[in-house]
């Protein structure tokens, strides 16, 4: 075997584990060598169902019988409930508010079942146990594999459990990786890691660790593994954006020329004065612009600390600035948001920030197009076509122009693009700045803009080439949100105080985890409020006299807009929705949140969540409700009411649930092994430097073909490039 042959020249594959392995993106050898167990359980820890004892943690293997949800009659809690057979016998199994598990499995599986032996006497019966399916054609694929569960990749007491799709069995990755092992194909795989820093951190050599990482001897020795691959994911990630940053570094751009004196003139018509915080950002933003090279600079600010304000002085910086060598004309500045709501709002702010400098401004979304202002009507903005607007960015009559994704289309071009804003977006980079620019020989400024409160590693990882500035202070004058956790005793106190708001002209979210049917891929979660039903509750037993509405990310956004049009102008009292009102909505009349389910949210995402309702002069609730009344649960919603901001939330997010619990961590393009990583500050101060240090040395890493074509592969993987 060769780390490149395909797997299906290495094994005999059947369609079915074709699909499964494509769908896990494994192809090659290599491919699976490189797909990591996500915990390792004792052989022979499983029994015969006869030889269970009341009290055990025990695995059986068995066949799934009579498998049927009900409900528990005492404590009105749904459970799904079967059986599982062997030669020895039959035990029941359990699934407390999983009625779910009934549906994902089917009478007849071969499975292992691990959990705990409840009952007593006769009665004993498994708790929750989890289910790993074992596929008899999976041991017929390697006859010399019988008995089912001994593996011959742990002669030494431990095997690995490897995360499943349908179709692929721990069982079969086990067989197969022993066999590529046993190949000798790792004395073709050349460690990317130059060994002098192999040493220097003492981490274990690619050999040894995908050894060890897939059969270990004691699950111990793994973690050793684990922390090379995770430190090496670090440093791949890092040795991409430090090179990214020098090659910034030696771009052309737009020299800005707006003086102090223009920028404080425009900020002096702010309705307010603003924060030291926001002073502090302009002055950098402007002082980076006024360089000839481009800036990357990331602002991170909690909801309600004024990122608007200061993109738009940015903007009027640019748009006071004259293309080179031309008396007439300006700049243009390219704004970008998530979502057309977000982009209206973007719209009308700059509107009034701009006020008293009146200028053009264009909004494009999918579904239309606007100009500011009117030539009827020089104080409102007005629909054109699309075609209209193009020709007018196009020949830079229209300064700025603000959109959603359709902003960065092919046929938006600009005449002299020198500043894009992002806002809420994640990654932007060079390539897309590139492709915004393509008729400039310069790249434009990118100012990227962000209240997602992400904890430093991950912030130093996933921005390593942007330079950060923090808002770091809200705006004065701003009553702070009480915020409530919520016993189940409490509820109707809390409802009370809701009403009283709703009474006031108030209004409400309600936030629920589910939208409607549980979702199966958290299956094994606990049963949730889904905004579906709540809302129907809500209407029927709570606030039969309010207008209540729905929102969630399953709607046509045409229905989304009418939902949230009718929440904005006040028809809806209480708007039910699932987290997607997290990003980016402002309403400022909805003066309270009643968070559903919240222990399933990070502090982070909660905080977030809360600052829907940040956005007034009236004073503003959160109520945070858990379906669980552990004490952990609730120490931990404590902290909403301590923090100071959501970054700080963020580290304690980290700190407590671990990185693979961060909300939203698909978008980081990071894998369960490099998200570890992210636990160890340390370890990712560590991999920046290195890397930092070595592109600095060697840019194009010609001393290093190994790191280079690693690199080069892994890059192409990033999905944000
Ligand atoms: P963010 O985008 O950071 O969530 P915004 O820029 O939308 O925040 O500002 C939130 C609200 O606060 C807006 O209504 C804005 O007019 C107001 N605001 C911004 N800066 C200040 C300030 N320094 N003082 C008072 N109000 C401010
Ligand atoms: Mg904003």
């Amino acid at each position: 075997m060769h780390p490149s042959t395909p797997l299906s020249e290495a094994f005999r594959l059947s369609a079915p584990h074709k699909a499964a392995l494509h769908k896990l993106g494994i192809g090659t050898v290599r491919d699976l060598l490189f797909h990591f167990p996500f915990r390792y359980d004792e052989a022979g820890g499983e029994t015969t169902i006869a030889g269970l004892t009341a009290g055990a943690d025990a695995s059986v293997v068995g066949t799934l019988e009579k498998l049927e949800t009900r409900k528990s009659w005492r404590r009105k809690i749904p459970v799904a409930e079967g059986f599982i057979a062997d030669s020895t016998g039959k035990i029941k199994a359990m699934w407390f508010n999983q009625p779910y598990i009934a549906k994902m499995w089917t009478d007849g599986t071969l499975v292992r079942a691990s959990g705990k032996v409840s009952g007593s006497g006769k009665k004993l019966y498994l708790a929750n146990p989890h289910l790993e399916r074992v596929s008899g054609t999976d041991a017929g694929l390697f006859e010399a594999a019988a008995p089912a569960e001994r593996a011959p990749a742990a002669p030494t007491g431990f095997f690995a459990v490897y995360p499943e799709s349908s179709g692929v069995t721990s069982l079969w990755f086990r067989h197969a990786v022993a066999r590529a092992l046993a190949s000798g194909v790792l004395d073709q795989i050349e460690d990317p890691l130059p060994p002098d820093l192999l040493k220097r951190y003492h981490l274990p050599s690619l050999r040894t660790s995908l050894v060890v990482i897939h059969t270990p001897h004691h699950p111990k020795d793994a973690a050793a593994a684990r922390k090379r691959f995770a430190f090496e994911e670090v440093f791949f990630i890092q040795l991409a954006r430090q090179r990214e940053r020098l090659a910034h570094r030696r771009e052309k751009s737009f020299s800005i020329e707006a003086t102090s004196r223009d920028i404080d003139s425009f900020t002096a018509a702010f309705p307010f004065k603003e924060t030291r915080a926001q002073k502090r950002a302009i002055g950098s933003i402007v002082a980076d612009m006024r360089a000839g090279h481009p800036m990357s600079r990331l602002l991170e600010g909690d909801v309600g600390s004024g990122k608007t304000a200061v993109a738009a002085t940015a903007a009027y910086a640019v748009v006071r600035t004259r293309p080179q060598g031309q008396t007439f004309g300006t700049l243009q500045v390219a704004y970008m948001a998530p979502t057309e709501i977000l982009a209206k709002q973007h719209f009308e702010s700059f509107i009034k920030y701009f006020e008293t400098h009146p200028i053009n401004i264009g909004l494009i979304t999918g579904s239309g197009c606007y100009k500011f202002p009117s030539k009827i009507a020089r104080d409102k903005a007005t629909t054109i076509s699309r075609s209209q607007l193009l020709k007018w960015v196009e020949n830079g009559e229209i300064p700025i122009l603000i959109g959603t994704h359709a902003l960065i289309e092919r046929e938006v071009r600009f005449k002299h693009l020198a500043l894009v804003v992002i806002d809420e977006q994640h990654r932007f980079g060079t390539n897309q700045r590139r492709k915004l620019a393509r008729k400039e020989e310069r790249l434009p400024h990118l100012l990227s803009m962000t209240a997602t409160p992400i904890p430093r590693t991950l912030a130093l990882t996933v921005y390593g080439d942007l330079d950060l500035t923090v808002l770091d202070e809200m705006p004065a004058g701003r009553k702070p949100i009480i915020t409530e956790v919520v016993s189940p005793e409490a509820r109707g106190a809390a409802y009370a105080k809701m009403r009283a708001e709703l009474k006031a002209g108030r209004q409400a979210y309600v936030i629920c985890p589910r939208i409607d049917e549980p979702d199966p891929e958290k299956a094994l979660a606990v049963m949730a409020k889904s905004v579906k039903e709540e809302a129907k509750r809500l209407k029927k037993d709570v606030f039969p006299e309010y207008e209540i509405d729905i929102l969630h990310s399953k709607m046509k956004p045409a229905e989304k807009d009418r939902a949230m049009k009718k929440f904005s102008e006040g028809e809806t009292a209480i708007l039910v929705a699932t987290s997607v009102v997290e990003v980016g909505v402002n309403v400022p009349n909805a003066t309270i949140i009643f968070i559903e389910g919240a222990e399933r949210f990070g502090l982070a995402q909660l905080h977030q969540l809360r600052g829907r309702v940040v956005r007034s002069s009236h004073q503003a609730y959160c109520f945070v409700c858990p379906e669980t009344r552990g004490e952990r649960t609730l120490a931990r919603l404590k902290a909403l009411t301590t923090a100071k901001n959501g970054f700080e939330l963020a580290e304690m997010d980290l700190l407590q649930r671990g990185a693979g619990e961060l909300s939203g961590r698909k978008q980081w393009g990071i894998s369960d092994v490099g998200m570890e990583a992210l636990e160890n500050l340390k370890l990712v101060e560590a991999a920046r430097s290195e890397a930092l240090a070595l592109v600095e040395e060697d840019e194009t890493l010609a001393g290093y073909p190994a790191l280079a074509s690693e690199l080069e592969s892994r890059t192409r993987g990033f999905h944000f490039e």
